[in-house]
């Protein structure tokens, strides 16, 4: 068993809380990513599991196994670096073997282990070459081969694919993601890109000055989110917030949105329904909000804004629009055809609608119904 467990682990530098206070199990075989933005904490984690940083408190269990005070060499752990750290006068072949090499492994069975890593990869026609004599993404693979020839039942990632140019980039992740559910791999996966957090992890676990904020799958942490932060982080674009307040009108409760329009709301849960007359914040994916030419009247329920940028992206047009003083994004299919500085009736469905308490930002009640009611193109 691989499992990976950090209890309450605290990672410090001087006065730099790294790593704070960090609860976080990542099962038998999972792929979890760790996202959040520059500084927040993740490569300092990543480390300190491997054991290149100590940790100033908590423990870090290894398929049940302490590993806390253990050195590198002795947790079986393989690590993957953002620079790609592939030797310049090895060949392709001592690169994938190094690791290999270091623990005295026969001669033999490296040769097997080096030959299966570089086939997984398809880099085996070139285990004779120098790095100098490789693209950027074969070297990226060279460093990959190199972990994964380790076979260790646990690979460390930091930002593996941030030095490939773009296109490169969206190839590898989902080769990656291929081959680490083929060898069955314990993967923690640090990245501050969060389109490779959702299109990669089984789940993420998002980190926001040393503290991991939230763990839930990619759907989880997209649609319900658990604060305003996590919500402006994942998505693009980011989940537009409204400022809200709930009036009771006889036993219904409709929520008063910025620019005064109104959306009713069928069912309420038990959290929501106590907050009449607060300060909230409703948190709405732009793909949640379904444009109306206003004359049309079509599915509008008192929420008018006012159009002012489309952007034809393709597969759908990519709105911005104006209620009062609050910009919001919306997703329309591409051939919907609106005007510049044209008003528009916006149908919000209430029960896609992430709720959260305007002064802490964090999330009220249950989880919003997630997907997107507004066809694909
Ligand atoms: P990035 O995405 O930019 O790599 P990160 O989320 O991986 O960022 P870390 O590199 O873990 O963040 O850094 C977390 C915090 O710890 C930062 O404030 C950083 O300046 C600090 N830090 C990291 N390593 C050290 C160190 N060796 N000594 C002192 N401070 C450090």
């Amino acid at each position: 068993m691989a499992e990976i467990r950090l209890e309450r682990v605290s990672t410090i530098f001087g006065k730099v809380r790294a790593v704070d206070d960090v609860e976080l199990t990542i099962n038998h075989q999972e792929f979890v990513v760790l996202l959040g933005p520059s500084g927040c904490g993740k490569t300092t984690l990543l480390r300190s599991v491997a054991g290149l940083e100590s940790i100033h408190s908590g423990r870090i269990l290894l398929g049940g196994r302490e590993v806390t005070d253990l050195p590198p060499r002795k947790r079986d752990i393989a690590m993957v670096f953002q620079s790609y750290a592939v030797f310049p006068h090895l060949t392709v072949f001592e690169n994938i073997a190094f690791g290999l090499r270091m623990k005295r492994i026969q001669s033999a069975e490296v040769k097997r282990r080096v030959e299966s890593a570089a086939e997984l990869l398809h880099i085996g026609e070139f285990l004779q070459r120098h790095p100098a004599q490789l693209s950027g993404g074969q070297r990226q693979r060279v460093a990959v081969a190199r972990a994964i020839a380790m076979e260790s039942g646990v690979i460390l990632m930091d930002e593996p694919l941030s030095n490939l140019d773009a296109l490169l980039r969206v190839e590898m992740r989902a080769e990656l993601k291929r081959l680490l559910r083929e060898i069955k791999a314990t993967t923690i996966y640090v990245t501050h890109d969060q389109v490779e957090a959702l299109s990669m992890g089984d789940r993420i676990a998002v980190m926001r000055a040393g503290k991991v904020v939230q763990v839930g799958n990619p759907l989880e942490v997209y649609s319900a989110p658990a604060d305003r932060f996590v919500g402006s982080f994942i998505g693009d674009p980011p989940m537009n917030f409204l400022t809200a307040e709930l009036e009771r009108d006889g036993g219904r409760l409709t929520a008063v949105v910025a620019g005064g329009g109104r959306i009713p709301l069928d069912e309420p849960s038990a959290e929501l329904a106590e907050r009449v007359g607060e300060g909230l914040v409703a948190g709405i994916r732009a793909e949640n909000i379904e444009v109306a030419r206003q004359a049309a009247d079509a599915p509008g329920n008192g929420v008018v804004a006012r159009c002012l940028v489309v952007e034809p992206l393709g597969s759908h047009n990519l709105l911005t629009l104006a209620l009062g003083d609050t910009r919001l994004k919306a997703i329309t299919r591409p051939d919907y055809d609106v005007a510049p500085d044209e008003d528009v009736a916006l149908h919000i469905d209430a029960r896609r609608i992430r709720w959260l308490d305007s002064e802490s930002g964090l999330a009220i009640g249950p989880p919003p119904q997630a997907g997107s009611p507004v066809p694909p193109a």
